[in-house]
C-alpha cells in the first residue's frame, strides 16, 4: 500500500511565483535534504498531519502520519466534487517533496483528480524529478545561494535539474536576502538562462515579521544586473503574510 508522510494538506492561495493569488490545494510533504538558513518551514516527520476540515475554512482535523495514499485521493476528489472551479491546481510542498518520490511515482498516476499538479522544491534530486516528470504539470525549482541559505550550492545538481524540466511549464526561484554575494546571484542567472531561457526567473526577498528584508531599491539593481543574463527576471514578493493566510 503507498503512503505520503504528512505535515497537512489545506486550500490557499498561492502566495509565491508567477500564480500568486491562484486558489490551490497544497499538499506539505515531510522532510528535507537542506538546511536554509532562513527556513520558516517545519517538514519533521511525526506521527501525525493536519487536514482542513474544509477549503479554506482554516479549522483542521488531525489523522496519522504516513497516510494511506488512497485516502489523500479520496480527499482532494471530494473537495473538487464539492467545489467545483474553485482550485487551479493542486501543490506538492515541503519539506522537499522528491525525497518521497518512489510513493509519488506510484500515487500520482492513480491520483483520479483533474486539476494540474504542481511541484515546489529545491531543486537538488535531478534523477527523482526526472522519474515524476509525466505526472508534474508545472515544477517551480528554487537555486540554492551558498550565500543566503549558509550551505554549499549545488550547482551541479541544479544544471541537472534544470536539464530535466526542459520542456515542461516551470518557474526557476531565487531566494536573495541582504548578505547575498552578487557574483553568485549572476551565475545562478546564467545557469537559468543557459537552461531553461523560456522559463520567467523569480527573485523573492527573504520576509520576517511579514516584510520583504530586502530594500526595494536593491532588489531593482539585482534586476537591472540581471537583465543582461535573463530575459525574464522578476521580482515577486511572498503575498501570504501580506494578506495574513498561510
Ligand atoms: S529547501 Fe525549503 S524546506 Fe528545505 S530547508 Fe530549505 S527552505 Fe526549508
Amino acid at each position: 500500500m503507498t503512503e505520503l508522510g504528512l505535515k497537512e494538506i489545506f486550500s490557499s492561495l498561492q502566495g509565491e511565483g508567477i500564480y500568486i493569488g491562484c486558489r490551490q490545494i497544497f499538499v506539505r510533504l515531510t522532510g528535507c535534504n537542506l538546511a536554509c538558513r532562513y527556513c520558516d518551514t517545519d517538514f519533521r516527520p511525526t506521527s501525525v498531519c493536519r487536514i482542513e476540515t474544509e477549503p479554506g475554512c482554516g479549522r483542521f482535523r488531525e489523522v496519522e502520519s504516513p497516510l494511506a495514499a488512497v485516502q489523500v485521493s479520496a480527499l482532494l476528489q471530494r473537495w473538487q466534487a464539492s467545489f467545483p472551479g474553485l482550485h487551479q491546481a493542486i501543490t506538492l510542498t515541503g519539506g522537499e517533496p522528491l525525497l518521497q518520490a518512489t510513493a509519488l511515482a506510484q500515487w500520482l498516476p492513480q491520483l483520479g483528480c483533474e486539476l494540474p499538479v504542481h511541484l515546489e522544491t529545491n531543486g537538488t534530486l535531478p534523477e527523482q524529478a526526472q522519474a515524476l516528470r509525466p505526472w508534474i504539470d508545472f515544477f517551480s525549482i528554487d537555486l540554492k545561494l551558498s550565500s543566503v541559505t549558509g550551505e554549499p550550492t549545488p550547482w551541479k545538481a541544479h544544471r541537472r535539474f534544470l536539464e530535466v524540466c526542459r520542456g515542461k511549464a516551470a518557474q526557476v526561484k531565487i531566494v536573495v536576502a541582504p548578505g547575498l554575494d552578487e557574483r553568485e546571484l549572476r551565475q545562478a542567472a546564467e545557469l537559468a538562462a543557459a537552461c531553461l531561457p523560456q522559463t520567467p526567473l523569480i527573485l523573492q526577498p527573504v520576509t520576517a515579521e511579514g516584510r520583504p528584508l530586502v530594500p526595494g531599491g536593491q532588489l531593482l539593481s539585482w534586476q537591472t544586473a540581471l537583465s543582461r543574463t535573463h530575459p525574464d527576471c522578476r521580482v515577486i514578493p511572498q503575498v501570504h503574510p501580506l494578506l495574513a493566510v498561510f
